[in-house]
């Protein structure tokens, strides 16, 4: 797509500029926001209800192009996990994960991560840099396509949900983040209601009111550990933004209630935070938010330094907190034969490139 513009990623606003320097009327941009975001076009020519000629003058100038899926897995229960490539040859990973009654896509913020949470796979690559808005909003659009689902359908949708789960730190690319969720939650466009977007910190607490502010989108924030002692070592970020910082944040979350739960993700590590004490002191440390807790069984990964807890001990940390009132839902392990662990695509994918390298320059002498 060489010396021309991606038109996917631009605000409303910015679409509407970029027209006007053509000489095209407000209007216009309109009926393009329509053709990208609802209906799906790539194709310039097939945006029938544009000019013959105004179609060829933004073909000449622009494109509307999603990442490319370098690799694409499906699991044995539905889960499709794409490796995404981006166009300067980075790649992320993206989820969709089906459900009885929704679809949910996972998306990254970022290529690689700062945080080095330990259990976290992506925590053991470099950060390379922040997803712009368009590589954000092309994930979805890429998925879109994968799933056949354009125009943007009313009902009974594949895709219904969004999580700013995937890799990288959403809070640490804010401003691309947030212009994506404005794009994804347009009613006139890809139109996932911001009920259905869910964005997930380790923490980063001075943005998490500007999020609840701007964004209303619900809140999700990895907790994993009840002491600082602990979180300090699982999610350094603690370090930080310890844990009555961040619990305030949550508080204070603008819109959270008992319809808009905050909900704490809470990985299940064998032997490390999966006690009955660790249990009640996670629900003395939530006392007063509005919360839900998912209990994550651990992911395993080559080389990770954890084993996820046994079922019981999954079992009796849920119930303790769901005897205190709060919803616990434990998270099926999904996906476990497609490199499930967030970032294990990418790693699996970086080295195998590095073995064709490899075999090439032994071929080549
Ligand atoms: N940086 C953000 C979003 C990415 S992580 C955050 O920290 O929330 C998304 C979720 O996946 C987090 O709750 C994280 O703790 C969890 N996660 C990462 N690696 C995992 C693994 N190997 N097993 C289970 N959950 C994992």
């Amino acid at each position: 797509m060489d010396g021309v513009k991606n038109l996917v990623g631009l605000s409303r606003a910015e679409l509407e500029a970029e027209l006007a320097a053509i000489g095209a009327a407000p209007f216009r941009a309109r009926q393009l926001w329509h053709w990208i975001y609802h209906r799906g076009a790539t194709d310039f020519a097939a945006m029938t209800t544009l000019a013959k000629a105004f179609r060829a003058e933004l073909a000449a100038r622009y494109c509307v192009a999603r990442p490319t899926a370098a690799r694409a897995l499906t699991s044995a229960d539905g889960t499709r996990k794409w490796l995404l490539r981006f166009a300067d040859g980075q790649e992320a990973e993206c989820v969709h994960i089906p459900e009885e009654d929704r679809g949910t896509l996972c998306v990254s913020s970022q290529v690689g991560c700062t945080l080095t949470c330990k259990f976290c796979h992506t925590g053991t690559q470099r950060l390379v840099r922040n997803l712009d808005a368009g590589e954000i909003v092309g994930q979805v659009m890429a998925a879109r396509d994968a799933l056949g689902e354009w125009p943007s359908p009313k009902d009974d949708r594949q895709l219904t949900n969004v999580v700013l789960m995937g890799m990288g730190e959403p809070l640490y690319n804010y401003d691309n983040v947030a212009k994506a969720v404005q794009i994804i939650m347009d009613g006139e466009g890809l139109s996932v209601s911001r009920r259905k977007i869910t964005l997930s910190t380790a923490g980063v607490v001075p943005m998490i009111g500007r999020c609840g502010e701007e964004l209303a989108v619900n809140l999700a924030i990895s907790l994993h550990a009840v002491t600082d002692e602990l979180r300090d070592v699982l999610v350094p970020l603690n370090k930080k933004y310890p844990l009555a910082e961040l619990l305030d944040a949550c508080r204070t979350y603008p819109g959270a209630s008992n319809a808009r739960r905050i909900t704490f993700e809470y990985v299940m590590l064998r032997g490390v935070n999966d006690s009955p004490a660790e249990a009640r002191a996670l629900v003395r440390l939530i006392a007063g938010i509005p919360a839900k807790v998912n209990l994550i069984p651990f992911n395993p990964w080559p080389g990770a330094p954890f084993e996820c807890s046994d079922e019981r001990a999954i079992e009796a940390f849920a119930d303790i907190v769901n005897a205190a009132g709060y919803a616990s839902p434990v998270r099926t392990p999904r996906g476990r034969d497609i490199l499930a662990a967030c970032g294990q695509l990418k790693s699996e994918s970086v080295k195998l490139r590095k073995s064709e390298r490899l075999r090439l320059e032994a071929e080549a002498g």
